[in-house]
């Protein structure tokens, strides 16, 4: 597949690169791993094979000692022959599930490779349980499938699932949107708080039961950059985005709380008060790290669609130089201020031809390459040091507080190699 060049960018930046080729890339599955954290009466049963039951298990972890809130219903041979009714099976474990498990008061039926191959249409699947179990259970559908989505647009396909149900409100409020750790979110709260905004509303909240609410008086702040789909439901429902960049880094956390400072009519001398302090902290403490990192090279396969948000931190606060920043997906409206912050030379791609990728990065034998779990072993192997990207979602990395854990998670692969060599 030959790559195309196309420079309808807004920011200034070079043109980017969009390959159409064979990818590797996790399945939206994977965002059941820290959503089934997140919403904590909430159950995802996969509706899938074998594969996806293991991918979980292992991404996840079995649960010993708390009941787990995921599973998957197995879509056998039977299934796939089309000898059994998958529809009527699909019932029967929803009913045996919810009658053993009276704390789940929010159901996903998660969609797959498998039960898009069977054509079985969970939509129709949640809306025939839903009239069955309601009031005391909600039963929602969206898609992980690998043919439809990567990593974490997972998440997004389960929040803008969840937007239909938010109670309407048209009062003022912010609604900050995309699953950030617990510990994350009440610093950010906090944060936002002392900024002088009352309202402060999560998507996803902790409880399936207490849904923030959307209207037209709602502005809403994106935490991670892969919401595509729920941004544009929220919008669906009278919402208006508030651009900026994204909570990453001191510099990135202190333009996103100026940015929701701004839109709820705050002073800048507010705003200063309330973030220069911690900013400046964290700030020294990544320039404790920045000598590590500094003038290294990295090279970022697409993966999470967190790639640009990282680069712009792994530049701008710790000196890093950017060989190549791939993501499977550039929005260009939400990365916007992302994009503007990045050097106007920086070599942008979208999409991936894996096996063009992996020469280009062969070729410039970057310091650093940051990459999904399947790549990183043969260029381990090859001699390059690299970081998982799941990682990256795994771990608290917002905020000021996480800024210096942030840069530690790069450090530690050039550290250990460096060790290798000695
Ligand atoms: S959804 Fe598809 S890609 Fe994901 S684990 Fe299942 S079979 Fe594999």
């Amino acid at each position: 597949m030959t790559p195309s060049l196309s420079a309808d960018l807004t920011g200034p930046v070079a043109p980017v690169l969009r390959e159409r080729g064979q990818r590797e890339v996790f399945c939206g599955l994977t965002g059941i791993v820290w959503l089934h954290r997140k919403i904590q009466d909430a159950f995802f049963l996969v509706v899938g094979s074998r594969t996806c039951a293991h991918l979980l298990q292992s991404a996840a972890g079995v649960m010993i000692f708390a009941e787990p809130r995921f599973a998957t219903a197995i879509i056998d041979d039977r299934d796939l022959s089309g000898l059994a009714d998958a529809n009527a099976e699909l019932d029967r474990m929803v009913e045996q599930l919810l009658a053993r498990r009276p704390d789940i008061k929010l159901l996903f039926l998660v969609g797959s490779c498998p039960s898009e191959v069977i054509k079985l249409d969970l939509s129709r699947a949640a809306m025939r349980l839903s009239q069955r179990f309601a009031p005391s259970v909600r039963i929602l559908n969206y898609s992980g499938s690998g043919i439809e989505t990567t990593f974490t647009q997972g998440e997004d396909a389960c929040l803008a699932a969840l937007v239909p149900l938010l109670p309407k409100s048209d009062a003022p409020a912010l609604l900050v949107v995309g699953a950030l750790a617990d510990a994350v979110e009440d610093q950010l709260r906090r944060s936002l708080a002392a900024l002088g905004i009352a309202q402060v509303h999560v998507l996803p909240s902790r409880s399936a039961m207490e849904l923030p609410p959307v209207g037209s008086g709602t502005r809403y702040l994106l935490a991670q950059p892969f919401l595509a789909d729920t941004a544009r439901a929220l919008e669906g429902r009278g919402a208006r985005r508030i651009p900026a960049p994204f909570p990453l880094g001191a510099e990135g956390t202190q333009l996103w709380l100026r940015a929701a400072a701004q839109a709820f009519g705050a002073n800048m001398a507010t705003v200063r008060a309330a973030t220069a302090l911690q900013a400046e902290r964290a700030a020294a403490a990544l320039a404790r790290i920045r000598p590590a990192l500094e003038g290294k090279r990295v090279f970022f396969f697409p993966d999470s669609q967190l790639e640009v948000p990282l680069a712009r931190f792994l530049h701008r606060e710790m000196g890093m130089q950017l060989v190549e920043v791939g993501t499977p997906y550039l929005h260009q409206q939400h990365l916007a201020e992302e994009l503007a912050l990045l050097p106007a030379d920086t070599r942008l791609s979208e999409g991936q031809d894996v096996e063009r990728q992996l020469d280009r990065c062969r070729a410039e034998r970057p310091d650093l390459v940051v990459c999904g779990l399947g790549l990183a072993n043969p260029l381990e192997a090859e001699g390059l040091a690299t970081k998982w990207s799941i990682e990256l979602v795994f771990t608290p990395i917002q905020g000021f507080e996480q800024a210096t854990d942030l840069a530690n998670l790069f450090v530690r692969p050039l550290d250990r190699r460096t060790r290798l060599r000695v």
